[in-house]
């Protein structure tokens, strides 16, 4: 079956009653669009289950020209309005986004075509050193020239980077991105690029157009949102397809469910030819050595090769096994976001340590309605999980990040991410980049290795090579520090200001932007889920869905069945 719009799915007859008369209605699905229609046997080219009721006909006919009267008349009131709308001012126009309920990002700051950083330490994040006093000159958005003893050009706004480092901006290559509002927080921590791997194609491609054209404050947005959860009897090609068709750039793997080798096989080679990019899961149920060489470009967590590998042997975490599979992982040239951040949440949260995550301040930018359902006795984890799961859990961290040094040595691409999203308690937007910077550093990464995987890896695995050094012809999204992250990652905290596509936004202003945007947090009800474009066509018939009512957020992550080892976490 080829997927196409036409494509419906009969779901049967539903009886109405009109008029003390029964109509029947067919009710039909598009397995493309999830669309429900209600279509009445009148206006189908077939023949009628029961004999058209002319009387009724005659009303219809009636009420259609009362509908047509009724639509000329507010048709020329509106044009009034219309008109007042396209003169308004550009702000308003361009800005996508519905301004009521949700909080409004705000825009950036109004910054100046040509801004200089004077005199700053740059940080090569690929050679892991800095380059004392440098200027650097950002002319619409993008690195022109760095040197020693640069001219600021008239009209130049200056930053005095003396005393000061400049670092490209992070790059979270893991988030689901769920709310405008988060884009706010992701900037004011210095992440300048997000990869959200949820299931929002078109809602993640509204929000970076409102990044680039500078109606929001916040990160560029790398939409990875188009899931492939198997493959239906359409074949990969019908994904691909349906991928490219929805403007996605990359498919997100997921699973369970069980992929077959050759299904697995030929989606990424579909993908890759078709110039998309491929990760996400593993496919857990295949032989790791058949998953890595069919060649998928990442995977978004650590504990996925737990599922994949590890627990597959009876003795589990034997870490015997460790530099073999970073040998391979090398060989197959997959890169890593590990997310440990995540998993120490779980760990952390199941066990007494909840009490220190509780009062974290970052707490006060996450909608009520949401930390309602992170703390006890809502916890999703501490419903799930036992004191003694918890310890079993803790094993399993430690020994991931036993596994993410060994990567790091045999050379395996890494880098940040860290699974952020409203089903992920405790894993807050922005300042989880923060404490993933920490969590590679306790793992045994050097800081210049962190800042690499922070920065230039992951903006490789999110395919934007535009980014993620500082360097001429890049992108300028940086943060200023008032410390070198070289000498310690937690200095990557102590900004001065962050700057992205040459939007300077500095520390007084964001953190300003920050206090307000937590008021209203704290004034506000239940958080919803938002929604900012039409229902993602992500899902097509050619994708098997996800079990009814689960999205990829909510799937049991990280429940680690640790017994069997044929656990669930999330995403
Ligand atoms: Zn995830």
């Amino acid at each position: 079956m080829q997927a196409s719009d036409q494509t419906y799915l009969s779901l049967g007859w539903v009886p109405v009653n009109v008029r003390h008369r029964t109509v029947p209605i067919a009710l039909n699905a598009s397995a493309r669009y999830g669309l429900l229609q209600a279509v009445s046997p009148m206006s189908m080219d077939r023949p009628l289950a029961h004999p058209a009721n002319q009387g009724w006909r005659k009303y219809r006919s009636v009420a259609m020209q009362a509908a047509a009267v009724v639509g000329v008349v507010f048709g020329v009131a509106s044009i009034v309005p219309l008109g007042m709308y396209l003169l308004a001012p550009p702000d308003r126009v361009t800005n996508p986004l519905p301004a009521e309920p949700i909080i409004v990002s705000p825009a950036p700051p109004e910054s100046p075509p040509v801004i200089v950083i004077r005199d700053a330490g740059v940080v090569d994040v690929e050679a892991g050193r800095i380059r004392e006093r440098q200027t650097i000159v950002i002319r619409n958005g993008v690195i022109e020239t760095i040197g020693e003893g640069l001219t600021v050009p008239p009209g130049a706004l200056a930053i005095d980077g003396r005393g000061r480092y400049v670092m490209p901006g992070l790059i979270d290559t893991h988030v689901h991105l769920t709310t405008n509002e988060e884009l706010l927080i992701y900037a004011a921590t210095g992440v300048t690029t997000v990869q959200s791997l949820g299931d929002r194609v078109k809602d993640n491609q509204v929000r970076s157009a409102g990044v680039e054209a500078a109606a929001l404050a916040g990160p560029g947005v790398v939409s990875c949102d188009f899931v492939a959860a198997g493959v239906s009897s359409d074949g990969v090609e019908a994904i691909v397809s349906d991928a490219v068709a929805s403007g996605a750039e990359c498919i997100k793997m997921y699973s369970p469910p069980d992929w077959t080798n050759a299904q697995h096989r030929d989606l990424v080679k579909a993908a890759r030819a078709r110039g998309l990019r491929i990760g996400g899961h593993l496919p857990r149920n295949l032989p790791l050595d058949q998953a890595l060489a069919n060649g998928q470009q990442f995977v978004a967590h650590a504990e996925e090769f737990l599922y994949a590998y590890f627990f597959k042997f009876p003795d589990r975490l034997n870490e015997a096994r460790i530099a073999e599979n970073a040998t391979a992982v090398r060989a197959s040239g997959l890169s890593v976001t590990p997310t440990l951040v995540a998993y120490h949440a779980i760990v952390r949260q199941v066990g007494p340590e909840i009490d220190a995550l509780i009062v974290r301040p970052e707490l006060r930018y996450v909608p009520r309605g949401v930390l309602e359902r992170w703390k006890p006795p809502e916890n999703r984890y501490r419903k799930r999980f036992t004191a003694a799961d918890g310890e079993r859990l803790n094993d399993a961290f430690v020994f991931q990040q036993k596994l993410v040094r060994a990567w790091s040595d045999a050379g395996v691409p890494l880098a940040l991410g860290t699974d952020a999203s409203p089903m992920m308690p405790f894993v807050v937007p922005g300042f989880s980049a923060l404490d993933e910077l920490d969590e590679l550093r306790q793992a045994g990464l050097t800081p210049a290795q962190v800042l690499r995987a922070a920065t230039i890896d992951g903006a490789t695995l999110a395919g934007r090579s535009d980014r993620g050094v500082i360097a001429p012809a890049k992108r300028a999204d940086l943060i200023v520090l008032d410390a070198n992250p070289l000498d310690d990652v937690r200095h990557v905290r102590r900004r001065h200001g962050v700057m992205v596509k040459g939007r300077w936004m500095s520390e007084e202003w964001l953190q300003k932007e920050l206090a307000r945007r937590s008021e209203q947090t704290t004034a506000r009800g239940p958080a919803r889920r938002e929604q900012v474009a039409p229902p993602s066509t992500g899902l097509s018939a050619a994708v098997v869905r996800l079990p009814r009512g689960q999205r990829p957020e909510d799937s049991p992550n990280h429940s680690a069945d640790a017994e069997s080892g044929r656990s669930r976490i999330p995403h």
